[in-house]
């Protein structure tokens, strides 16, 4: 690390930022890809295992190289708790400057209080603190809905409005992050994973309606105040159906568990994921089933065509249900999605991928924005001014 103080961390950012990307890279592949002399490659890796930033263990000999080692989070390292406050269920999670993650809480929840879910979250927080203490760096929470600065503005699907989220980490000192759900998924996906280096990513995930964003060098759109990407609500679907969101037509309405229920004729469902669950195992066995998920899947392609037709993303992923929802009618989903495209893309239309995350979309995006903040040159300009003292003891 160089003595002066103007880019005093550039080089442990880079450093660290190759490991978040590339966990149990080798410091020689780690080097070459940072274009760093192995020599200085060396010497940094040290001085980060000396601020409990980086583990190194012996490698596997590799052909005839030098011998290296492996880079990984150190054990005293850095951690981010992150939160995703979904429909039906919350969970928390501890993670590691590597990508490593443990879920310490996870609930169920009804919907109908939130401040009773931010009461249980702020316990857990509070938890968190304590067993961590100072390790713990900053709070990361996704959402299942629309959020600007740090106050849900808008859950239509859950009934929520202007629920502060500040309150959380009150008297911690803890910073506090907050976004979108699927936002903070799409941003994981354009890390990791199968997506992995598209330089602008369309990411849409099904739960309750639809969300998405489109990731451009890195980074979510999300407009003026973070409330970007809500594409669920752009009029693509029934101009006759009111969306809870209050406007009319809403794309939402048409690719969910709730559009399911009206293509088969049953009630609204009370828990639209769990529904379109149950109509995703009943396909098999059930041709009106089957019928409701291929105009589900249409709709659901139609409206991707749009988004590539105005984001241009080079790749397109899938998150939540969306990737069950377009494997159970392919056909119709591949119909709707090439019709739905200006004619100069359909040659080569960007392909659409399965998301790479799973279920754990939101609280690995979450994780990313709260490192993202740690391994800043303020973050760890910070990191280092409290562990400096132990991390010089441990070195001797
Ligand atoms: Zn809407």
């Amino acid at each position: 690390v160089p003595e002066d103080n103007t880019g005093r961390w550039r080089g442990a950012v880079a450093v660290l930022d190759a490991v978040r990307r590339e966990p149990g890279v080798t410091r020689s592949a780690m080097a070459q890809r940072l274009g760093l002399r192995s020599g200085t490659a060396t010497e940094l890796a040290a001085r980060l295992r000396e601020l409990a930033l980086l583990a190194e263990s012996p490698a596997a000999p590799a052909g005839r190289g030098r011998p290296t080692t492996t880079l990984a989070a150190h054990p005293d390292g850095p951690l981010v708790l992150a939160v995703d406050v979904r429909h039906e269920d919350w969970r928390c999670a501890v993670g590691q400057l590597d990508g490593r993650m443990e879920v310490v809480a996870a609930r169920r929840h009804d919907g109908s209080d939130p401040g009773a879910v931010l009461a249980a979250l702020r316990r857990v927080i509070l938890r968190a603190r304590r067993q961590a203490g100072p390790r713990l760096r900053v709070v990361s929470v996704a959402v299942a809905g629309t959020v600007r600065e740090l106050t849900l503005v808008q859950a239509a699907t859950l009934g929520w409005v202007d629920v502060g989220l500040g309150g959380l980490t009150t008297g911690t000192g803890l910073p506090l992050l907050a976004g979108n759900d699927a936002t903070l998924a799409g941003v994981a996906e354009a890390r990791r994973g199968p997506a992995a280096g598209a330089s602008t990513l369309l990411h849409l995930t099904v739960e309750v309606g639809i969300g998405g964003t489109l990731v451009a060098g890195g980074r979510a759109q999300t407009g003026a105040t973070g409330a970007g990407g809500e594409f669920g609500h752009l009029p693509f679907g029934d101009r006759a159906l009111r969306c809870p969101c209050g406007a009319r037509g809403c794309w939402d309405l048409e690719v969910d568990g709730r559009a399911l229920a009206r293509h088969l004729g049953e009630p609204a469902p009370a828990d639209a994921r769990s529904y379109a669950r149950r109509v995703l195992e009943r396909a098999p066995g059930e041709p009106r089933a089957r019928r409701a998920l291929a105009a589900v899947a249409g709709a659901l392609g139609a409206g991707t065509a749009g988004l590539v037709n105005a984001g241009d993303p080079d790749v397109v992923t899938l998150g939540g249900l969306a990737g069950p929802l377009r494997d159970a009618a392919p056909e119709a989903f591949a119909a709707a999605y090439a019709d739905g495209l200006m004619a100069f893309r359909r040659p080569q239309p960007p392909p659409v991928l399965t998301a790479g995350h799973g279920e754990d979309g939101a609280l690995r995006g979450a994780l990313d924005a709260g490192f993202d903040v740690v391994v800043s040159e303020a973050g760890l300009a910070a990191w280092a001014a409290r562990h400096a003292p132990a991390a010089g003891r441990a070195a001797q």
